[in-house]
């Protein structure tokens, strides 16, 4: 079975201090990871070097990861944060292509394309996100809209190794409203999203690569949806931000 991961996203929460604080209590309940299991935390991008280096998560075996980055080296682009400046913390991980930046600023699956192709010729490990709204849940199609994220969003990327990267199949309306996806909804996409990887990579590259379920996943159904075979751990918002609960859903997977 590849290595699970439980890979937790503050989203815009946490001021420095309080991530600090967070990732302290984190690093505490967590003195050790379990085997076959993978724990990371993704701040956002102002807390990284805090959280990393005060609050401890770098000397811990929790990993670091973050929530967004550029695909351009460095340049004029006003705000926003490259794959260097991450490598050089180091970060490990970089959530990318997530409903929420898709939905409020715009980015497209080209945009996703480009980032995920810089962060792994700069060495760090795009999770990709997907996942449908609603609507398309209830007309049925959610199978060939995720795959079709999918395809845009990571065609043309070469890979030399699987743990290059990680999906997360995140269904928009589970996100944040409690209502999870059964594990049984959720296998059935991340099992079509590796027949789509499979596709791009090949079966061999897309059998080691993490597919990952996101959207109210909590201490209580983590040990269902990981029990699946194509589901790989979770991308946790809410329940990340609790010590207790975070650590629980890693030590429960
Ligand atoms: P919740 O766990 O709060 O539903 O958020 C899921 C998510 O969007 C993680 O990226």
């Amino acid at each position: 079975k590849r290595t699970l991961l439980i890979a937790g996203n503050w989203k815009m929460n946490k001021d420095l201090a309080e991530g600090a604080k967070l990732a302290s209590e984190l690093v505490a309940a967590l003195p050790e990871i379990p085997e076959g299991v993978e724990a990371l935390v993704c701040p956002p991008t102002i807390d990284l070097k805090y959280v990393g280096c005060h609050g401890g998560i770098l000397a811990s075996p929790i990993k670091l990861g973050a929530q967004n980055v550029h695909w351009e080296l460095s340049g004029a682009y006003t705000g926003e944060t490259s794959v260097p400046m991450l490598a050089s913390l180091p970060v490990a991980y970089c959530i990318i292509g997530h409903s929420e930046r898709r939905e409020y600023f715009h980015e497209t699956d080209e945009d996703q394309n480009r980032k995920a192709r810089a962060l792994v010729a700069g060495g760090i490990v795009p999770i990709f996100c997907c996942g449908e709204p609603e609507s398309i849940r209830e007309d049925g199609t959610y199978v060939d809209y995720v795959c079709a994220q999918v395809k845009a969003g990571l065609e043309g990327l070469e890979l030399t190794s699987p743990d290059q990267l990680v999906v997360a199949y995140e269904p928009i309306w589970a996100i944040g409203t409690g209502k999870t996806a059964t594990a049984e909804d959720a296998q059935e996409v991340c099992a079509a999203v590796r027949s789509q990887l499979a596709e791009i990579f090949g079966q061999e590259m897309a059998d080691g690569i993490r597919v990952l379920y996101g959207g109210s996943a909590k201490p209580g159904n983590i040990a269902e949806l990981v029990a699946k075979p194509d589901v790989d751990g979770a991308l946790v918002g809410g329940a990340s931000l609790s010590a207790e609960d975070f650590s629980a859903m890693v030590m429960k997977a």
